[in-house]
């Protein structure tokens, strides 16, 4: 691949020298090579961008018809350039191609045109009997957002923010986690080529500096931040001090209940699916799997089998079922992650190791612990790679203590062949999300976390009110 060199960035529709002289490298994980740089930009450069959102906040006054027509474009711009932004994000942060043409391009254009329509489709303005006359109640865009994205999706999880924000009528300063800017470049040419006018959308190249410079910037009137809970709260935290509205996608740590009558082998594919896509690089993993001690042993090696017959290699590779884990940290991470759950005395029954014909690149064998008990640390923290636990329970009360035991409230799934009891046990479970015999992320719907796992929601039509305020216009003695 042709190495990707960006020396600017786009600030006011046009691509602007950074003050900054610093670069950050962005490396293969599968080739550890460096195929990409871009500015590391600080606080001068977000400055400039914040500014030129705040000149472009006429975009609230633009017909919201307007506004989608050039949302729609922006979603043809998108679909044009899908099978290269698919690519690229494949090359930069390891995402297995085929899972990539799932969950980048095709979420960014089909988010876009959906929130378009209901753009168009909103009740703006309306006057209200009230209890003292009438009241006519506006619904106004909230303003300049920060966007702050991390690597593992990077695509779909700016798009779950940037169209609810261009509907409501916000400008927009994006900061792509340094890992996966180079696919944020795509984005901001596309954008430029469907005519968003100049200011709407900005991109500022960086890592924790400018992410803090945009939380900090007083003309940012709201952060929307997806990311780890860690960095999640300490912007939180500053935002309560500032009053600045926050909405905070974070981690988590699953449950997958795996009922007495499931037939995991029946449904291999949405089992990996939801507990180990994305080589497990997925805040709503099922990465507890939860089994009933009456058949543990048959479930455990279910499992393993499923997941030792899971094919680990080049994310180019439409064959490949799980790249390698995104930068060398991360994969350190997950084997002092592996070696935690070892000498806490869990079992292994597959993987724990690195593959041993990957002679390059941050690969990882997928990993089943058996004997997890669900105090481990392995069960308690959100490991952010291929690794599952599975915890015996005695009944489906133990199970759904088990599965509300925890920090997180993100996701969870049930497996079993009766629809009532999946309802049931999904009723009675404290998370944002849940899957029945299977974890497939609606796009119409709410999505986001209870507890540790955030704050508000993204998606559906409570995904466009995140970035809107309604005003009261009273008028005494109307009615
Ligand atoms: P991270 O929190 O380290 O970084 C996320 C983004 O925030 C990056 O762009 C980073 O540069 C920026 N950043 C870091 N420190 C900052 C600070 N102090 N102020 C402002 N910005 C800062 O997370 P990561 O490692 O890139 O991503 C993995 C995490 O994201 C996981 O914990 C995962 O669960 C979570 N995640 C959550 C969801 C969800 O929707 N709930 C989705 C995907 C990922």
């Amino acid at each position: 691949m042709e190495k990707r060199v960006h020396d600017t960035i786009f600030v006011g529709g046009r691509w602007v020298t950074p003050v900054t002289g610093r670069v950050i490298s962005i490396v293969s994980p599968a080739t550890e090579e460096v195929i990409g740089q871009v500015p590391d930009c600080g606080a001068d450069d977000v400055g400039r961008a914040v500014a030129a959102a705040r000149a472009a906040s006429d975009w609230s006054q633009v017909d919201p018809s307007e506004r989608a027509s050039v949302m729609d474009r922006f979603a043809d711009e998108i679909d044009r350039i899908a099978g290269d932004l698919d690519t690229l994000v494949s090359s930069e942060m390891g995402m297995p191609i085929t899972l990539s043409r799932m969950a980048n391009s095709v979420v960014a254009s089909t988010l876009l045109r959906y929130y378009a329509g209901l753009a168009r489709s909103l009740q703006w303005e309306e006057t209200r009997a009230g209890a003292m006359g009438a009241t006519v109640v506006r619904q106004e865009a909230v303003g300049v957002v920060g966007i702050i994205v991390p690597w593992n999706f990077p695509i779909s999880l700016l798009f779950m923010k940037l169209p609810a924000a261009l509907a409501a009528g916000c400008t927009t300063v994006i900061k792509p986690s340094p890992e996966t800017a180079l696919s944020a470049y795509m984005i901001a040419e596309a954008a430029a080529a469907a005519g968003v006018p100049e200011g709407v959308i900005n991109i500022v190249t960086g890592g924790v500096e400018a992410g803090q410079a945009l939380v900090e910037h007083v003309a940012v009137d709201k952060i929307a931040f997806t990311g780890s809970t860690a960095v999640g709260r300490t912007i939180a935290a500053r935002c309560g001090e500032l009053l600045k509205p926050v909405t905070l996608e974070l981690g988590g740590k699953s449950a997958g209940i795996v009922c007495e009558d499931a037939d995991l082998f029946a449904s291999a594919e949405q089992f990996v699916a939801s507990t180990l896509v994305n080589t497990g690089q997925t805040c709503y993993a099922s990465t507890r799997v939860l089994a009933p001690r009456s058949r543990y042993t048959e479930t455990v090696e279910a499992i393993t089998a499923i997941v030792a017959s899971l094919r680990v290699g080049d994310p180019l590779d439409a064959d490949t079922h799980l790249g390698p884990l995104v930068t060398e940290r991360q994969r350190d991470r997950v084997e002092g992650y592996i070696a935690a759950g070892r000498s806490a005395g869990a079992r292994i029954t597959t993987g724990g190791v690195r593959p041993p014909d990957a002679a390059r690149g941050w690969f990882i064998a997928p990993t089943v612990f058996a004997d997890v008990d669900n105090t481990m640390t392995i069960a308690r923290e959100e490991i952010f790679g291929p690794v599952l636990s599975v915890i015996a329970y005695d009944d489906i009360d133990n199970a759904i203590a088990i599965a509300n035991d925890s920090e997180f409230g993100l996701a969870g799934t049930v497996w079993t062949a009766d629809e009532q009891r999946a309802l049931d046990i999904a009723r009675r479970i404290k998370t944002g999300t849940f899957g029945i015999n299977g974890y497939l992320l609606d796009l119409w719907a709410p999505f986001g976390g209870v507890k540790s796992s955030g704050l508000g929601r993204e998606l559906g039509p409570e995904g466009l009110s995140a970035y809107l305020h309604s005003k009261s216009i009273y008028q005494p003695g109307s009615l």
